[in-house]
């Protein structure tokens, strides 16, 4: 059974919130959301273009593909949001408080009304899955940058995005507060970002094309003996950018930006880049900023509005990989939990807290290890906490 609603071809300008969705025999679900930053077309674009090629040839389908578009209001203009950072506002704490506005119809931000109706379409797509749900959100950069995928990391989106042959990055959302893939990944989802390059390049549209018919290949809602070639075409394509760099990679830093900081970053950065400790990075009124260690940059700010200066990276090693993986399959963080200085929080048992005058300096590392992430730091209190697997 094959059939799609929405309307890819639509050629009126105007974009659905809904680009496309295709459901066949019961199957996983794999939702695309693209353009959630107004900034960067390259997502509904790429989207409309497989509904497309998917209406025209019509292969068997396993399982249900949607894809959804994000700030339509802040992409009409070509801005990366009107009111605020539609991918910062994905708090628990500001979903309910808004479903509960909802109801009472009060007025709201531009992005408060655009979370709302995504809100309405995942909570729509989540009630029909009858199999694994998978989430790929589509990104590109201010400044030039390879493709590459970002993961919360646990092992079940490893598996995932390592099915992607482009660099993948961990830790990024321990450094981001309240994005749509945190959301989804708290509730247990298998979830991957993906970043197809500078907004503007025309390449990008391809990248994030490619991403999401691999992605239909990974969930196995498409075959590879399909007869759609694009699969193929599009291993074929990341892979030659992404033999350039690190197979996995682990953000260290991130240099936050405020407004009225008049933060500059210095020009010529491209994502990927090796940077050696000290090495000038941008300005701002505090002075010059450099880079605390050896490593690679990431997302160097090249926009107006952002709150993102720049990231620091280094490689994250296939060997620590393996290891990391197999402590967690041993359930290691049963003994970690037993170190003097560290117990579960009372309050949920995928976190922990970790006194470091006892735990030393190697806690964060042993927690990341085990899949945790910081989550904040209180004093001499380290608070970590991991997706469930
Ligand atoms: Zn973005």
């Amino acid at each position: 059974m094959y059939g799609t609603k929405g309307r890819p071809n639509d050629s009126s300008g105007t974009v659905p919130r809904v680009i496309g969705c295709t459901e066949g025999d019961p199957g996983p679900t794999l939702l695309c959301l693209g353009s959630l930053h107004g900034n960067e077309p390259a997502g509904v674009t790429a989207l409309r273009r497989v509904f497309a090629h998917l209406e025209a040839a019509g292969p068997p389908i396993k399982g249900e593909f949607v894809g959804i578009a994000g700030n339509l209001v802040a992409l009409a203009r070509s801005q990366r949001y009107v009111d605020h950072d539609l991918n910062r506002c994905w708090t628990s704490d500001r979903i309910e408080h808004l479903r509960n506005r909802n109801r009472l119809r009060a007025g709201s931000a531009v992005e408060d009304a655009e979370q709302l109706e995504i809100l309405s379409e995942v909570d729509k797509a989540m009630a029909r899955a009858r199999g694994d749900i998978f989430f790929l959100d589509l990104h590109t950069t201010s400044g030039n940058s390879p493709s590459f995928g970002t993961i919360a990391d646990t092992l079940r989106n490893r598996a995932f995005a390592l099915q992607f042959p482009v660099p993948i990055i961990l830790g990024l959302e321990e450094h981001l507060e309240g994005t749509f893939l945190e959301y989804v990944n708290n509730r247990g989802y298998v979830t991957m970002g993906f970043e197809g390059g500078r907004h503007d390049d025309p390449n990008s549209i391809d990248r994030v094309e490619q991403c999401v018919w691999l992605a239909l290949a990974a969930t196995r809602i498409l075959f590879r003996h399909d007869g759609m070639p694009q699969i193929k075409h599009a291993h074929a394509g990341l892979s030659a950018a992404g033999k350039l760099f690190p197979r996995v990679l682990e953000v260290r830093y991130r240099h936050a930006v405020a407004g009225g900081d008049g933060f500059q970053m210095e020009p010529g950065f491209v994502s990927f880049q090796t940077v050696q400790a000290g090495q000038l990075l941008a300005r701002d009124r505090t002075g010059s900023l450099t880079a605390f260690e050896d490593g690679r940059i990431l997302m160097p700010l090249y926009q107006s509005q952002g709150e993102d200066g720049y990231f620091l990276m280094r490689e994250f090693s296939t060997l620590w990989l393996k290891l990391s993986a197999f402590l967690r399959l041993l359930h290691f963080d049963s003994v970690f939990r037993l170190l003097p200085g560290v117990r579960r929080s009372p309050a949920d048992p995928n976190t922990l807290i970790i006194r470091r005058r006892t735990a030393r300096w190697f806690a964060l590392q042993v927690a990341h290890l085990l899949g945790y992430r910081k989550r904040r730091m209180d004093g001499e209190t380290l608070i970590v906490t991991r997706r469930p697997e």
